[in-house]
């Protein structure tokens, strides 16, 4: 069955008076399970899409149904629990919280709902991703490569049913995009993660089951 539907999405951003289109009316179905793999040229509007896919930004027309509840028919308070609970986001500068370790990073959004496990939760995906020798690393003290691992754990330690991924291996070199593209690849089939990925990276692309192609705000599939 379809996690994620979108009904015709307009979104038009206003600018010095006249506005852009990002996106010119973007009908798409994703079944759970999938990982898709979402290419198109710089600008074509594919952050705008996962933003609004994900509840953070509202589209000027159209609709989200994620697991069939329309999220912008929620209030605010109900579509950020609703998100807590089903949506993990990973983006290519990961917003890592500096002041805090890896495992205190990961530790966060568990603490909100589930104090009593948050630090077992957050160790068990950690040392899963391959960073059991970082559980006490700040970010500053970690490569790139641990950086965006850390993110990852901490986009998946609620074990939510739908992961966005903006650029998530934008700023990795090519050994390091692999590990990270073969940990999402795991999480989504062993955890039934369903994902969609915005990416430049043919690479990235060769790791999901279906690619769908932005241009101009349109998609072609
Ligand atoms: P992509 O992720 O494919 O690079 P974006 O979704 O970031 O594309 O951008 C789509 C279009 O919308 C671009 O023309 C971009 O300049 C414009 N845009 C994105 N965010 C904003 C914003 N906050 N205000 C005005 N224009 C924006
Ligand atoms: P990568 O190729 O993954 O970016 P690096 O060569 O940057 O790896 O780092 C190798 C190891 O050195 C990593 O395990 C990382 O934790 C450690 N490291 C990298 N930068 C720093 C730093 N500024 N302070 C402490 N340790 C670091």
């Amino acid at each position: 069955s379809d996690i994620v539907k979108t009904e015709n999405l307009v979104k038009r951003y206003s600018l010095d008076g006249t506005y852009i289109e990002a996106l010119k009316g973007v009908s798409l179905n994703i079944k759970e399970g999938e990982m898709v793999a979402l290419m198109g040229p710089s600008g074509s509007g594919k952050s705008t899409l996962l933003h609004i896919i994900g509840g953070i930004d509202l589209p000027t027309q159209g609709k989200v149904l994620i697991k069939n509840e329309d999220i912008f028919s929620l209030s605010e308070k109900k579509l950020a629990k609703f998100r807590n609970r089903n949506i993990g986001f990973v983006f290519q500068f990961h917003y890592l919280l500096p002041e805090f370790t890896a495992l205190e990073n990961v530790m966060i959004p568990v603490q909100i709902y589930n104090k009593g496990e948050a630090r077992e939760k957050a160790e068990d995906i950690l040392v899963r991703l391959g960073l059991r020798e970082r559980l006490y690393h700040k970010p500053s003290q970690m490569s790139g490569g641990e950086q965006q691992r850390v993110a990852i754990a901490r986009a998946v330690v609620n074990n939510p049913a739908l992961l966005l991924a903006d650029e998530p291996t934008g700023n990795l070199d090519s050994v390091n995009t692999q590990i990270v593209m073969e940990l999402l690849k795991e999480l989504n089939e062993k955890n039934n993660v369903t994902m969609v990925i915005a990416t430049h990276d043919k690479e990235v692309a060769e790791f999901c089951d279906r690619i769908i192609f932005l241009k101009d705000g349109k998609l072609y599939t």
